[in-house]
């Protein structure tokens, strides 16, 4: 039995976490949530797995008579502290953007593992995390589907160099379209996602397909490869998960149907795997799979992603940041799909370079990013 805590319980990857828990009751007790706003959901989830710390940033109006067992933390900084009462033996952090980097941070000091969803949390602090997950001999588990599949073919490794990392990329909800209709993809076309269900940030970042280059540099820090070894193809079917590839030109892959549990139950269970129900791959059912060059003249955010990673360790910070705030003001409506780039592209050239040597540094580099993209946001407002 191992004791999780997980943050973000109420999102898309906390609640596929929640699914596999359900499966598991005899091997995953859940004893810390903590979720941002939706307060009845934490209250059900809270009745039905009565962990011993729960937590939210919003603080609602009162607490359920039923659920005084628990320990309650409110505000900003309640992951932190959630994660300090509970000492949890796993951490599934699942929070979205870089307001979940606190949460991983604190999990590196006071749990065994950390599993890590959260990517926004490796492309901002990605030095200082993983300097800090070594000092500490903490596992630091990939939960993104590409990074999981990575790691699992990996294990066939046996201390042969890898040559070549393979990310695939669904491609998106507009990976078929041209220029000027993506950039006035309403929301609603950008958020139908051809292959997962998934956050609404997410979901926009694929359809910019900043997604593949947030993960490109999530793969860098996990692995450890220059970021000219770790390629991205388009292959829209979503069944091969990524690929590496060794000197020999041996290239091995991870294939399954597009679902999270997948790659959570991997995290969750390492190095066993937890059977969820996933259906087997029928073959002759899917006739092919196809691959496509990502289009970086109609998707310009992977190359941006590419040069903030060689730029400096401040860079791609800035272009966190800055897609958080675009994203955010598209979703609310206020821009057109197509300035999230520009938006982004204008935040990197304003923002000088800044030594990164700690978590502070981290976090000034963010607010200043959101400043310069407010200021490049007016232009399309
Ligand atoms: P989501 O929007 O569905 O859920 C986010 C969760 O975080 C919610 O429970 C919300 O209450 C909580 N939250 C938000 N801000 C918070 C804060 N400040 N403090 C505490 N809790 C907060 O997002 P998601 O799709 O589940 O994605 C979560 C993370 O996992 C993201 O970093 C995303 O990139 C990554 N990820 C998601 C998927 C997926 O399939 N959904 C796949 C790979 C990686
Ligand atoms: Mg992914």
């Amino acid at each position: 039995m191992r004791t999780l805590a997980i943050l973000g319980a109420t999102g898309s990857i906390g609640t596929q976490t929640l699914d596999i828990a359900r499966r598991y009751p005899d091997r995953i007790k859940v004893d810390c949530l903590v979720v941002h706003s939706s307060a009845e959901k934490l209250f059900e989830l809270v009745r039905e797995f009565r962990p011993s710390v729960a937590a939210m940033t919003k603080q609602p109006d009162s607490i359920p008579e039923d659920l005084h067992f628990c320990q309650w933390f409110f505000g900003e900084d309640c992951s932190s502290r959630a994660l300090k009462a509970a000492k949890s033996q796993d951490a599934l952090c699942a929070i979205v953007g870089i307001a979940g980097l606190d949460a991983v941070w604190t999990a590196l000091d006071v749990c065994e593992r950390v599993l890590l969803a959260n990517k926004e949390a490796l492309v901002t602090g990605g030095p200082l995390v993983t300097a800090n997950a070594a000092r500490l001999n903490k596992p630091l588990l990939p939960v993104d589907s590409e990074h999981s599949a990575i790691f699992q073919c990996l294990q066939a490794r046996q201390g042969n160099p890898v040559r070549r990392l393979i990310l695939t990329a669904s491609g998106g909800a507009l990976r078929t379209w041209d220029k000027a209709r993506i950039a006035k993809a309403t929301v609603d076309e950008v958020l139908a996602h051809p292959t997962w269900k998934m956050g609404r940030k997410i979901t926009v970042d694929c359809a910019t397909m900043l997604n593949k280059g947030l993960e490109i540099i999530e793969a860098y820090h996990l692995f450890g490869l220059p970021e000219d070894k770790i390629d991205a193809i388009v292959h829209p079917q979503s069944i091969i998960h990524s690929m590496i590839e060794f000197e020999d030109g041996a290239t091995l892959a991870q294939m399954g149907y597009p679902d999270m549990r997948g790659p959570i139950g991997y995290a969750l269970g390492y190095p066993e795997r937890l059977p969820y129900g996933a259906k087997p791959l029928d073959f002759a059912s899917l006739a092919q799979l196809t691959f496509e060059a990502p289009d970086t003249e109609r998707f310009p955010c992977l190359n941006l992603a590419r040069a903030a990673l060689r730029d400096s360790d401040s860079a791609p910070i800035v272009l966190n940041g800055a897609n958080e705030v675009a994203v955010d003001a598209f979703l609310n409506r206020y821009i057109p799909f197509g300035a999230i780039p520009a938006i982004i592209e204008s935040a990197l050239n304003i923002c000088p370079t800044k030594q990164i040597n700690n978590i502070d540094d981290v976090y000034e580099t963010d607010a200043m990013a959101r400043r310069a993209a407010l200021d490049a946001l007016g232009r399309f407002l």
